[in-house]
């Protein structure tokens, strides 16, 4: 299983710098606008199409048409959906990892012909041990104003898991089949409720570039929940590795019937934007798992959290607002995360190895997970995971 990192460094820029990244975005353009007028279809025909033009023009060495075609391509193509004239705005270099040497922590990167730049990386200890490992492979390197992000991979062993484990991730908490719980902090959750309506603003305005532009201060903020929900999975996938679980989540996609009408929940609430953080910790739940060899499998999301996981009866009348889960077909009480959790977990299908019961385990084990959770985990710098009460 191949598994892929972008590790984020820092650099100084300078004068070169910054010719280099505003001669890429132009060639980007340029390499934007013949493939509109000329109305070129796919990447590699406007990498031959540029390739000699662009080598002469830009006296660029030849690695730089085939990145610039691969971003530039990648622009239009996102644009077509858009319906807006395709540009690239950002300073923003590509390339690929025959392209750069790394030594030392110095980039080496090709500049004009015969002629190279040398950026020395700015890296902590954990960077630091993506430069020393040389069991990792190098891949693109991605060069921004200020950072240089590259991209390594490896070949990770896929763990035979012994159990697997549900979880249930909600504004309040993220909670295990296993009576896991790590409690979000009120004042976190205040955070990211900020980040959320900022977030639905971009939703209903991501055609207006001005208003863009202004709401986009928020970075610091974003930077700092997409942090609060790396220590968040980077717990589960540590814990996962340690026992050796498989990690079952559900499949979230686009609005779910509980975020629409009738719900008691508020118009905003219902916004398909108010996903935007269980997504992310989703991604870095299935990075961070990929990464260390860990199973994640994503399952269908209906009526998790309105399913007896005793009797399989289904409550259709559960309101959001009801915290504990009473069966009124087995009578059988248990904290509603916990229920959603057990029932996430079910829902799994990757085997088990056998020495462990994995899979049917009975209530008393809910139960006792239940106790444990009188102890939870609490992430003081945890924000909220989406806004007023996500429902299913
Ligand atoms: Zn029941």
């Amino acid at each position: 299983m191949k598994s892929v990192k972008a590790v984020r460094f820092g650099y100084k820029p300078t004068q070169e710098t910054r010719e280099l990244l505003s001669t890429f975005r132009m060639m980007v353009n340029h390499a934007i606008n013949i493939a509109l007028e000329e109305k070129i279809k796919g990447r590699l025909r406007l990498r031959d199409r540029i390739y000699k033009e662009f080598n002469e023009r830009y006296s660029a060495v030849t690695c730089y048409p085939y990145s610039v075609a691969e971003v530039a391509w990648s622009i239009v193509k996102k644009h077509r959906r858009w319906h807006r004239k395709p540009v690239a705005e950002g300073l923003m270099l590509k390339m690929d990892s025959a392209s750069y040497s790394l030594n030392y922590g110095i980039l080496s990167l090709p500049n004009r012909k015969g002629q190279r730049l040398l950026i020395p990386l700015k890296y902590g200890d954990w960077q630091r041990s993506f430069l020393m490992d040389a069991s990792l492979k190098r891949g693109s390197v991605t060069m921004t104003e200020f950072t240089i992000v590259i991209a390594f991979s490896r070949e990770a062993k896929e763990i035979e898991p012994v159990r697997k484990i549900g979880y249930d991730l909600n504004h309040k908490s993220v909670v295990g089949s296993d009576g896991t719980r790590i409690v979000l902090s009120k004042v976190a959750r205040l955070h990211t409720e900020y980040g959320v309506r900022r977030s639905e603003f971009y939703e209903r305005h991501s055609n207006d570039r001005r208003l863009k532009q202004k709401f986009s201060g928020s970075r610091r903020e974003r930077e700092r929940i997409k942090q609060t929900l790396n220590v968040i999975s980077k717990q589960v996938v540590e814990k996962a590795l340690r026992n050796r679980e498989a990690i079952v989540l559900e499949r979230l996609k686009g609005i779910r019937k509980a975020h629409m009408k009738g719900n008691g929940m508020g118009r905003g609430s219902r916004r398909r934007a108010n996903l935007w953080p269980f997504r992310l910790l989703q991604q870095q739940i299935s990075n961070k798992a990929a990464w260390a060899g860990v199973q994640v499998e994503f399952v269908d999301p209906r009526n998790t959290s309105k399913e007896c996981s005793r009797c399989h009866y289904i409550n259709k009348k559960l309101k959001v607002t009801e915290r504990s889960w009473l069966c009124p077909e087995c009578g059988c009480q248990l904290d509603r995360d916990l229920n959603a959790a057990v029932n996430i977990e079910r829902r799994g299908k990757i085997p088990c190895l056998p020495m462990v019961q994995a899979g049917a385990r009975g209530m008393d084990e809910a139960v006792k997970g239940n106790e444990a959770m009188t102890a939870p985990i609490l992430l003081a710098e945890a924000p909220k995971l989406g806004n007023s009460g996500r429902s299913r």
